[in-house]
């Protein structure tokens, strides 16, 4: 089935089955804008070596910072933003992630994307803080145990991750599980984990590694099939989150105010004349 271009020029549903995590099946290009991301920072206490941005413990902090997301969530508010994703580098990094997310959330349902492996002392202090926000955990958990998600991400890592989605969960928190898998045996793999462990569909994301950032193997993603998701970062405004830091993603500089940031990523929908999108399922 095949629905003609609405006047964002993105409302197209493409029939084919969801392959390698560019999803091309029974879905709606989301309407540009009603999903927002938000780079938090850069750095994390992890490199894993397929990260899309190149985070590491070393890598530029790079943060929006505060003030200029509580613009944003101040504008989100009054436009048709549905979704706001924060996401780095490691969120639980910064000090001030609780007044991020509580900005945000007055905006639209949050989802914070981490790595799950913060939440002790000071930062379990961040992570309640948030109870009673409208928030969502993405936890990222990458097997069903742990040689392959430390061979990608650190030895030690698959325990303190699980660890974590068990705090998040015990916290009263909605966590949502997010892989990502090189080929069909790793997924089938992980998908029976999800299910054994009574994971429900909407909670769980399966996606190819692409080959972006630190990725040297992995799905090539290209912005002219993409559909886009407004990306906002502290170095500008990008496609999608999955090439945010890249160049041919880079829409705009300007990140203020969120209304000419849609607009630019809107004009750069029409002059890319999109007619076949596929989504990559971030979260
Ligand atoms: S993939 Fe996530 S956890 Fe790993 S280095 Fe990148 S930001 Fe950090």
């Amino acid at each position: 089935m095949r629905r003609g271009r609405g006047q964002s020029g993105m409302d197209t549903i493409l029939p084919e089955a969801e392959r390698f995590g560019l999803n091309a099946g029974g879905v709606v290009a989301r309407r540009t804008g009603t999903r927002v991301w938000l780079y938090s920072n850069f750095d994390c206490n992890l490199q894993c070596d397929y990260c899309c941005v190149r985070s590491s413990p070393r890598a530029p902090r790079r943060a929006l910072g505060l003030k200029r997301i509580r613009q944003i969530a101040a504008e989100a508010a009054e436009l048709p933003v549905s979704e706001i994703f924060i996401t780095g580098g490691e969120p639980f990094l910064l000090p001030d992630l609780t007044e991020i997310v509580d900005s945000c959330a007055v905006a639209a349902p949050v989802t914070v994307l981490t790595n799950g492996m913060l939440f002790s002392g000071r930062r379990l202090g961040v992570l309640r803080a948030m109870a009673g926000l409208r928030v969502t955990l993405q936890i990222s958990l990458d097997s069903p145990t742990p040689a392959l998600h430390d061979a990608h991400r650190g030895a030690g890592s698959w325990a303190r991750a699980m660890a974590g989605i068990e705090t998040a969960r015990a916290e009263g928190f909605r966590v949502r599980i997010a892989a990502s898998v090189a080929t069909d045996a790793q997924e089938e793999d992980f998908t029976r984990f999800l299910d054994e462990t009574g994971v429900a569909a909407d909670d769980r994301v399966i996606r190819r590694i692409a080959r972006r950032g630190a990725a040297t193997e992995g799905v090539a993603i290209c912005r002219l099939e993409l559909a886009p998701e407004v990306t906002i970062t502290a170095d500008g405004v990008y496609w999608h989150p999955v090439g945010a830091e890249d160049e041919d993603m880079l829409v705009t500089r300007e990140e203020l105010p969120l209304a000419g940031v849609l607009a630019a990523v809107r004009e750069a929908v029409e002059k890319q004349q999109c007619g076949t999108v596929k989504t990559f399922k971030c979260a």
